[in-house]
């Protein structure tokens, strides 16, 4: 069995973005010459998050709106006394920072609309995405 770990560096560009990171995942896989196993993909940051959806202009928008909506950048949290990102934490406590896929022949088992996507809640800045492979 093979343990193989990497990173993503990303630099997001706005306050709230949707970026398809799926291809950088599908490279390293292909570079790692793998078989079948298990993928964790990890985000080691409480303000951005990882989803599995479809890379959509509208839908991005409406997943971005659907989170604003919920946590109200502009509420009054306790949080923003200290640092002015309260929603962008609550979001993370919704989505989640961290997914399994497997891994057949080498290849993310997605279906047909499915992407990695990765969620930026308070950009722009840089941002890692770590890579654990466990399999063949
Ligand atoms: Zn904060």
């Amino acid at each position: 069995m093979r343990i193989l770990r990497s990173s993503l560096n990303i630099s997001t560009r706005s306050r709230f973005e949707v970026i398809d990171i799926t291809s950088m995942i599908e490279n390293w896989l292909r570079e790692s010459n793998v078989g079948n196993g298990l993928l964790l993909v990890y985000t080691p940051h409480t303000t951005a998050a990882l989803a599995i959806n479809e890379y959509e202009s509208g839908l991005r928008q409406d997943i971005l709106e659907m989170l604003k909506s919920l946590t109200k950048p502009d509420a009054h949290w306790r949080h923003n006394l200290i640092d002015n990102n309260a929603h962008a934490h609550l979001a993370n406590v919704i989505v989640g920072g961290d997914k399994i896929v497997p891994v057949e022949n080498g290849k993310l088992t997605l279906g047909t609309w499915q992407r990695l996507l990765f969620i930026e809640l308070d950009g722009p800045r840089r941002r890692e995405v770590r890579l654990v492979y466990v399999g063949e």
